[in-house]
């Protein structure tokens, strides 16, 4: 069976509004992809809708708080209205969030409490709601889900306590996606967690060292020659495998 068209496949990205969610948005609308977009506020998402307006019919705006069950199986159900019949290819769980300036000694609940729903429980959940809407391999190359990942999330290379909520988070995320691609793996849907490099949003901050156009440009190029058995894996923007 070839490969379907950039035109034929439809991906959704979450926390789409701003960051590398938009980036995303934009990169996969430049090449002719049709995207379903979800952010929390969508009457707010003033790039989004412009882009929207700028590629009618491709780009759809929907609401999704991630950590929310309500907003998670309202998105499912208006879903299917705008795949019209189609399935998805292209999975980003990209909503984050990043408490920053902890200090051991100071950590609070509510900090952990939200980075484990927004980083590992929301796009958790969220995969195993949308199952039934991931294409299968046996009707065209299975859908790719991207979690996106940090590599403070890797317990292997934490040698210092910093953002322990983020860190706790991520690394709870890994273990979902792992757990999410061998449930997956069957209808050959590949999962995998994705580190984009420190990138210049609002949470990787002005320092950084990368674009957001130069980090998803490269996390494309790695979901693009993902092969049917790379699943499960936990990447770098080179495609390079991190340690968890
Ligand atoms: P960002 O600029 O802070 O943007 C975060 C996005 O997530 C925003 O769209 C935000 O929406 C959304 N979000 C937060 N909580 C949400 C919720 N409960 N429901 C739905 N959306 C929610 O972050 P970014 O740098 O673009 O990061 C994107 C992803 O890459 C994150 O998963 C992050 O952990 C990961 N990452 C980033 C870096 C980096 O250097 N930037 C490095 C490693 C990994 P609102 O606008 O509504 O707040």
């Amino acid at each position: 069976m070839p490969d379907p068209t950039p035109m034929d496949r439809h991906c959704l990205v979450t926390g789409a509004n701003r960051g590398l969610g938009l980036e995303f948005v934009r990169q996969l609308l430049a090449r002719g992809e049709r995207v379903v977009a979800a952010c929390r506020q969508p009457g707010r998402a003033t790039a989004l809708n412009m882009l929207a307006g700028e590629h009618p019919g491709r780009l759809h705006v929907l609401p999704l708080d991630v950590t929310t069950a309500r907003s998670r199986d309202e998105l499912v159900r208006e879903l299917p209205l705008v795949l019209d019949g189609a399935r998805i290819s292209l999975l980003l769980n990209n909503a984050g969030v990043l408490h920053g300036g902890e200090r051991f000694g100071q950590v609070a609940e509510a900090d952990l409490e939200t980075s484990l729903r927004t980083n590992a429980i929301g796009p958790f959940l969220l995969v195993q709601a949308l199952a039934p809407l991931l294409a299968d391999a046996a009707a065209s190359p299975g859908a790719v889900v991207a979690n996106l990942s940090s590599e403070i999330g890797s317990l292997a290379q934490r040698h210092e306590f910093r953002t322990p909520s983020y860190a706790i988070g991520k690394a709870a995320q890994n273990m979902g996606s792992v757990l999410l691609a061998r449930a997956l793996a069957p209808r050959g849907i590949r999962v995998v967690a994705l580190h984009p490099g420190w990138v210049r949003t609002d949470m990787g901050g002005a320092q950084a060292t990368l674009s957001a156009t130069e980090a998803v440009a490269s996390l494309l190029q790695v979901v693009d020659r993902l092969g049917p058995a790379d699943t499960g894996l936990f990447l770098d923007r080179e495609g390079q495998p991190l340690p968890w």
